[in-house]
């Protein structure tokens, strides 16, 4: 028999490569004890018997081959809430959270809005969204099946109301115009030594690259948002920390006003939105 305080040192040492050596141990602990962090330091002397030791060394060898915690655990947790995830998902980044906020911020909250998330994996941003908002309609919307399946999941543990899953490449089968439309699309440059490190190498590609300059599917979707968006009505894109000027000028070029980029944890430009064609007055 082993102690909790000594699990976690042995693989505190094995997870050296990692930046988060000691939460990444901490969170494969509670997931096989099926308890929460504060019972690890609670109970250091605690001894874990002979079985769950082999399933945490089993899920330790996996990350130590650099596989994400959040793939380990099927969850993360965003903004306050914990998603099912997949290998057909991107993990939930908390940069993100930046989306969410912009359009809650943007938008009024008691009326009955359409909003469509685009490419929504997960679907965290749509169900955060949506469980912040109850009088509003999301429709979370991926082209990958295995995602709306997930989505679903996600809907039903967390108890939202109104979210719905729809297949479509982009604005393929929407139908209506929206009030607003938010996407965290791919938006890495297909060449991008980054793909080659940490997480992402474990992530699927089509939700990561986007073209040579990474803005091909940030294009398609500007390009698309005037004939699904009400006047007035907000688009809201995440991308990458050096395509904030490339967006605003897309978003300019298709009519788009008062367009503003906002800033991620790390001091970087990462959303950036716009109200289509509208006068002050609308907004
Ligand atoms: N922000 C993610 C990363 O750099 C990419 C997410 C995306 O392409 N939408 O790993």
């Amino acid at each position: 028999m082993i102690t909790i305080a000594a699990v976690l040192k042995g693989a505190r040492q094995r997870l050296a490569d990692s930046d988060t050596a000691a939460l990444d141990a901490e969170l494969l602990l509670c997931h096989v004890l099926g308890k929460s962090r504060s019972y690890l330091f609670s109970w250091p002397e605690q001894e874990i018997d002979e079985l769950v030791e082999a399933q945490f060394e089993h899920l330790l060898a996996r990350r130590v081959g650099g596989e994400p915690v959040a793939y380990l655990l099927g969850r993360r947790e965003f903004y306050g809430h914990e998603f099912l995830v997949s290998r057909d998902t991107l993990i939930p980044r908390p940069d993100t959270e930046l989306l969410v906020d912009v359009v809650l911020e943007k938008l009024p909250a008691e009326q009955p809005l359409r909003i469509a998330d685009l490419g929504t994996g997960s679907g965290a941003i749509a169900i955060s969204l949506g469980l912040a908002r109850p009088a509003w309609q999301l429709l979370a919307v991926d082209y990958i099946v295995a995602v709306l399946d997930l989505v679903e999941r996600n809907v039903g543990r967390l108890h939202v109301g109104n979210v719905r899953p729809l297949q479509s490449s982009w604005y393929s089968r929407l139908d209506g115009v929206f009030d607003a439309i938010v996407s965290n699309p791919p938006y890495i440059r297909a060449d991008d030594v980054h793909l080659k490190r940490g997480d992402v190498r474990f992530e699927p590609r089509s939700a990561l690259v986007s073209g040579a300059d990474g803005l091909d599917d940030i294009r398609l979707i500007i390009h698309g948002a005037p004939a699904r968006l009400r006047a007035g009505g907000l688009l809201a894109l995440e991308h990458g920390y050096d395509q904030g000027a490339a967006v605003r000028e897309l978003l300019q070029g298709a009519g788009f006003q008062s367009v503003q980029t906002r800033h991620d944890y790390g001091g970087n430009e990462r959303v950036t939105f716009g109200f289509y064609g509208a006068s002050d007055a609308q907004r």
